[in-house]
């Protein structure tokens, strides 16, 4: 579905990814792991077109996305829901589930998709009318998602949901992104929580300042003594 070959990023003198190549197959979600700085959003960035790689190859369902513009990879079926939240704040929970599905124009079934995302985070549908600056941070993280969702993509990427929010609520989060991708939806999952990315995930990279440096099965990186050492805690 998505293949990445050698792909380089500069943030002017700053090589923020180096030679990155990574797969995505249809079905799978697949987890990218890495400390702070690692390169990892700006991958996710990239993907999206937000960021314009030096040189590389980016395909999607075959062809090439390197030169198209943010909104044609969005309504090709790629959807990024960005690290830290950044919701609509005075918009209310339903505005910004909508503002999520502004390239559609098949208003019933973008209703059917609100209700849906109601099902997947009943949270959500209590505070509908509520403005979104007023969550909580676990259910901004819960409208971000929803948002995402609302593109209908074939490939969601998602840049550390779990960032900040109590474990339990983790647990919920990364329980609910297993549902989207028993649903049919592809998931790129970007995330400081290594243990939690990798007990859903099929399969994994991990990225050290910018390079792949790791990868493979996820439940066999979780017993890499790389990956124990480093991102487990050494658990
Ligand atoms: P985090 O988990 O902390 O968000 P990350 O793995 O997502 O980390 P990136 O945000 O992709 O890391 O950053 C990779 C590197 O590029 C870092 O060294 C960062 O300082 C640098 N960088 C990111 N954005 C910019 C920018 N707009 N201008 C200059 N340097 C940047």
């Amino acid at each position: 579905m998505l293949k990445v070959e050698n792909i380089n990023v500069y943030y002017d003198a700053i090589h923020a990814l180096k030679d990155v190549s990574l797969e995505v197959k249809e079905g799978e979600i697949v987890t990218l792991i890495g400390a702070n700085g690692a390169g990892k959003s700006t991958l996710l960035k990239t993907l999206s077109g937000l960021i314009r790689p030096k040189n590389g190859t980016i395909e999607y369902e075959g062809k090439s996305i390197v030169k198209r513009k943010v909104q044609a990879i969005v309504k090709a079926g790629i959807s990024h829901v960005p690290e830290g939240r950044r919701v609509f704040p005075t918009m209310s929970v339903t505005e910004n589930l909508e503002l999520g599905a502004f390239l559609r124009r098949d208003k019933k079934a973008i209703q059917k998709d609100i209700e849906h995302v109601f099902e997947l985070f009943p949270r959500l549908y209590e505070r509908r009318k509520q403005s979104a600056g007023t969550l909580s941070g676990g259910e901004q993280q819960m409208l971000a998602i929803g948002r995402g969702l609302m593109a209908k993509p074939k490939l969601l990427l998602l840049d550390e949901p779990s960032m900040g929010l109590a474990p339990l609520l983790v647990k919920q989060i990364f329980n609910i992104i297993e549902m989207i991708n028993k649903e049919g939806t592809t998931i790129l999952l970007v995330e400081q929580n290594a243990n939690m990315a990798l007990s859903i995930a099929h399969r994994a990279y991990v990225i050290e300042t910018g390079s792949v440096v790791l990868s493979g099965d996820a439940k066999e990186l979780q017993t890499s003594a790389l990956v124990k050492e480093a991102y487990l805690g050494g658990a």
